[in-house]
């Protein structure tokens, strides 16, 4: 007897697998990544072919034949369309699907699922000024792993932080002048604010948000950094 699984997810990537197959990989909130294969969807008229394209984000039934999971049944909660309508959009959202790419593992993590989906959602439904949802998304994800590093103090000595503040990329944190070393990087006011204001405004609410120009920017390219710093690999960024 065939034993069959629903799981809630949204398509990561998507591969051409022999004639008319594809091989996907969901970011599920039950089960983190998931492998599945999807029989004869690549045809015009195949039954579940929008389900298997990325950003897809719906309700998987998977039936576990000989170790592998096989798609039998989709119901789509969300394409998310119109995010190819807005190449800004796309690349942001593509950013995120890169993050998820680089990092999901076979276990569950509900909240880094959840933060993907609002900002998903956030990106294609909502007038919010570019890359403050990536921003959003990455600082949210490094709490998430534990490195909550928009703080008022100093990550090694617990002093207050004055105006001069060090990014530690060793450790993913903030310190002051006397704990900055070879690894530290300076981060300005303007982007300490930005990543403070970002930090403390739900994606929900990301629309109502201003931020001086450009330390959206700033944000990004250290977030980028620390990401390097913490995974020894680049996600694909929307600003060069
Ligand atoms: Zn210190």
């Amino acid at each position: 007897m065939k034993v069959a699984r629903k799981v809630t997810g949204v398509v990561i990537s998507s591969k051409d697998h022999k004639e008319k197959d594809k091989l996907i990989s969901l970011f599920t909130v039950e089960e983190g990544l998931v492998y599945a294969s999807m029989r004869g969807v690549r045809g015009d008229k195949a039954k579940m072919k929008s389900a298997k394209e990325v950003f897809c984000f719906g309700e998987y039934v998977l039936e576990n034949t000989k170790g592998n999971n096989v798609v039998t049944q989709v119901e789509i909660i969300d394409n998310f369309y119109g995010l190819t309508k807005d190449i800004d959009k796309y690349y942001e959202a593509s950013s995120m699907l890169d993050i998820i790419n680089k990092i999901a593992t076979p276990q569950a993590n509900p909240q880094l699922f959840i933060d993907f989906l609002k900002g998903l959602r956030g990106i294609c439904y909502q007038n919010i000024k570019k890359i403050y949802i990536l921003d959003k998304f990455l600082i949210s994800m490094f709490k998430n792993l534990g490195y909550e590093f928009v703080t008022e103090k100093c990550s090694s000595c617990g002093a207050k932080l004055s105006e001069r503040k060090y990014f530690n990329l060793d450790i993913g944190e903030i310190v002051c002048p006397a704990c900055k070393n070879d690894c530290c990087v300076p981060i300005n006011e303007t982007c300490f604010s930005a990543l403070k204001l970002l930090n403390n405004t739900d994606f929900e609410k990301l629309s109502t948000l201003n931020l001086t120009a450009g330390s959206e920017v700033e944000c990004l390219k250290l977030l980028d950094k620390n990401f390097e710093w913490r995974f020894g690999k680049r996600f694909s960024s929307p600003i060069v």
